[in-house]
């Protein structure tokens, strides 16, 4: 091999290695582009999702819901010892909010279920309130009678029974935009303040309404949206 050949071999592996070391830099380059390309995508996608759930949905604890009188379906139970008692309070000193420990169960599948103690006795249960699952409201019992939901403080309490899907607890939103907007009417039509909103838990360690013994933020969240509705009556 003659130096000349030698040298111009040398020059084209040296030339070879340099366009490679080059080739090497703009591919990291480009990754790192496409890196930061994929973040900030990641990123509005985050926002736009949050944004899209967002409208007409507030966060509860901030969803505004006014005290106006809700819409409700009486059907009072015939009088009996096991449900309806038939006896008047003395006076109206707080509302205690209950789940049904029923999943899936309708306002009005709670309802038959009171009136029907009256002919098999199983217990005595009732509530003067039942809030359904799309939000519908049926009244068992009048505001001023004892019903037989939250032990000690029946005698100076009106009840709420609050239908849930699962076995959570966990109210969904047409139920709890119901019961935010019940409590807080019958906080204002009986001169009551929001912590006068107790839960059953709050009478006798019972674990009920789940939800809310379960989750402290949830339950505090509610009585933020029962204290903004007394102060918007509509
Ligand atoms: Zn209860």
């Amino acid at each position: 091999m003659t130096k000349r050949r030698e040298r111009k071999i040398k020059r084209n592996l040296r030339k070879s290695r340099e366009q490679s070391r080059l080739h090497r830099g703009w591919r990291q380059h480009l990754a790192g582009i496409l890196l930061v390309a994929v973040i900030i995508f990641l990123i509005v996608l985050f926002f736009m999702i949050r944004c899209s759930r967002g409208t007409g949905k507030a966060e509860r604890g901030s969803m505004k819901i006014e005290s106006v009188k809700p819409d409700f379906d009486v059907q009072l139970l015939s009088i009996n010892e096991y449900s309806r008692p038939g006896i008047e309070v003395d006076s109206i000193e707080g509302i205690v909010i209950h789940y049904t420990a029923n999943p899936g169960a309708s306002a009005q599948d709670n309802r038959n279920y009171f009136e029907n103690l009256a002919k098999n006795h199983k217990t005595k249960a009732s509530s003067n309130f039942i809030v359904g699952l799309d939000g519908e409201i049926i009244q068992c019992i009048p505001t001023w009678e004892i019903a037989y939901a939250s032990n000690e403080r029946n005698g100076d309490t009106v009840s709420i029974e609050v239908c849930h899907p699962d076995e959570t607890g966990y109210f969904n939103d047409a139920t709890y935009r119901s019961l935010v907007q019940l409590t807080a009417w019958l906080c204002n039509k009986y001169g009551l303040k929001a912590d006068q909103v107790i839960r059953h838990y709050d009478v006798t360690g019972k674990n009920c309404p789940k939800y809310f013994v379960e989750h402290e933020d949830a339950w505090d969240n509610f009585l933020k949206d029962v204290a903004y509705a007394i102060k918007h009556k509509g």
